[in-house]
């Protein structure tokens, strides 16, 4: 599909070009789509940064990160040695206006030697309290006067709440147009989660039994092995519901809840999400204390090491109040959706990394085969693996081989691992910017329903400090009470606990 999409000359603009995200994601992404072929012929990247580097120094720095984190591992020499050259570094601080004149000269004087104005990609690779500040000498500059040309790509946290996100998109609208705005969730860009529209809406034989009539639950997780790792400061300030619910999750719930998009337009399809988060119902103060569930991890082992607690990690408070683990159950009213729960439930130190939907079927309405034992029976199940297994497993039952009529689940597979190397998130997003196609990104409603969402949870936890807290062991599925959340309509969690939980 993407060969069809010209992509017309481009300056890519860094903010934050020394830091991590630009040295683990952004610049192996660019490498990557140069070394397939999809960077136009005329690009040029310009990394932003406060430390005293040269140009040769900045790419140093940069030929490291791609040594450690790029899909196709160290560059080759030939084609690094072109690469490079497009890089240069751009000493600049975000607050002062002559960083911004001077970054206008040097943008001005690749387009002069490119014979014509060029696409600007702005991309704000900072921390949140600097996308303001970049925002307004971006547009008193004029260095994004032309709507069509010129992109800014926000990074997330957007906002730390409703409010918050508001008042960002207020700020952005002011300076650009909406069209001008990419909000980036990365779990968009994953092969897995875009062929969930293919899945669905390219074959006739699911999308009948896509409701409430079929449809028993859904459940997501969203499962990590590390903890907070180098980054204890920003979570103190964040926790599980609103760095991975907010937005990853409830992206993934409007992927397998909207309703079929009329064309695969960018608008359509950011509608048919939005209506998902609408439909959403809202959490009652009674409905927290029973549908939603938080955690913190306490020491524990992973894969036979001995990890510390959240409390005991770098930059974090030794009494913190903030969750390490999220689950909640909600509704959809809408007619689709009535009377289906979904369950969503992601956490870090949690016993494997996964990513994972699960769509699961009622059972038959009538068993023609009493003798069976339940297991046999079980309903059909399709499960979406996004990440790091990436394929899509339909269990159904077949009859056993033998005399006897015996039952048995069987599993239909589609595995992307076996199809070619896929690219990544960041790659696809980044090339959908190049190009002007903002499906895969959020548009101002949709971060602000999600942030309506999980409002009510929000105050909620900030409010009360959990008395329970650390509730699981690292190397464990979470808390007990996220067990007992799923277990109180008779379910289960797909990728299962394991008695290790501790209270
Ligand atoms: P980082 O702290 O590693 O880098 C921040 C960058 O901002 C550095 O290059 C720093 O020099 C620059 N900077 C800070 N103050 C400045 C100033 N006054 N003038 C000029 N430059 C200044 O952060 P990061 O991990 O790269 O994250 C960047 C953004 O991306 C954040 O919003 C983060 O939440 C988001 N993000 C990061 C990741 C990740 O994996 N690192 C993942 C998702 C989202």
């Amino acid at each position: 599909m993407k060969k069809e999409k010209e992509v017309s000359p481009t300056i890519i603009v860094i903010f934050g070009g020394t830091g991590d995200l630009a040295k683990r994601k952004l610049i192996p992404a660019f490498y990557n789509l140069y070394n397939d072929g999809w960077m136009p012929d005329k690009f040029a990247i310009v990394g932003l940064g406060r430390t005293e580097l040269n140009d040769d120094q900045y790419r140093d720095r940069l030929f490291e990160g791609l040594t450690d984190f790029s899909r196709s591992g160290k560059p080759a020499d030939d084609k690094w040695k072109v690469f490079k050259e497009s890089i240069s570094y751009y000493i600049s601080d975000i607050d002062h206006p002559a960083s911004y004149k001077g970054l206008a000269k040097k943008l001005d004087a690749i387009d002069k030697e490119w014979g014509g104005r060029a696409n600007r990609l702005f991309y704000m690779s900072v921390a949140p309290r600097f996308i303001a500040a970049v925002a307004t000498h971006l547009n008193e500059s004029g260095l994004t006067s032309i709507p069509e040309q010129d992109r800014i790509v926000v990074e997330k946290p957007f906002g730390h709440d409703k409010e918050s996100a508001i008042e960002l998109n207020k700020l952005l609208v002011s300076k650009f147009q909406e069209q001008q705005i990419y909000r980036i969730d990365h779990y968009l860009g994953k092969e897995t989660v875009q062929n969930i529209l293919a899945f669905r809406f390219a074959n006739a034989l699911f999308e009948p039994l896509w409701n409430r009539s079929y449809i028993d639950y859904v459940q997501i997780t969203v499962a990590e092995q590390v903890g907070v790792e180098e980054r204890g400061g920003y979570y103190e300030s964040a926790g599980a519901l609103k760095d991975m619910i907010q937005n990853h999750l409830l992206q993934l719930v409007c992927m397998v809840a909207m309703e079929p998009p009329i064309s695969f337009d960018a608008e359509e399809i950011r509608n048919r999400k939005v209506d998902v988060l609408r439909a959403i119902r809202r959490f009652t103060a009674n409905d927290v204390s029973t549908d939603a569930v938080r955690g913190q991890y306490a020491a524990g082992w992973m894969e036979g090491k001995k990890v510390v607690g959240y409390r005991e990690e770098p930059e974090v408070a030794p009494d913190s109040n903030i969750e390490t683990f999220a689950a909640i159950k909600f509704f959809i009213d809408n007619w689709r959706w009535q009377g289906v729960p979904f369950y969503l439930r992601t956490g870090k130190r949690l016993q494997e990394k996964t990513s994972s939907i699960t769509i699961q079927f009622r059972p038959v309405p009538h068993s023609t085969f009493p003798q069976m034992q339940a297991e046999a029976l079980s309903p059909n199940r399709l499960t979406i693996n996004i990440q790091p297994q990436m394929d899509i497993r339909l269990r159904f039952i077949v009859k056993k081989t033998g005399i006897e009529m015996e039952l048995n689940p069987a599993e239909m597979v589609f595995d992307y691992n076996s199809s070619k190397e896929s690219p990544e998130a960041y790659e696809t997003l980044l090339l959908d910017v190049m190009t002007g196609d903002t499906t895969l990104f959020m548009r101002s409603d949709q971060v602000e329903e999600a942030w309506d969402v999980i409002t009510p949870i929000q105050k909620a936890w900030e409010g009360r400090t959990s008395l329970s807290f650390p509730n699981y062991a690292a190397g464990t599925w979470g808390p007990e009470t996220a067990e007992a959340l799923i277990a109180r309509q008779g379910h289960t969690w797909a990728i299962n606990s394991h008695p290790k939980t501790e209270k």
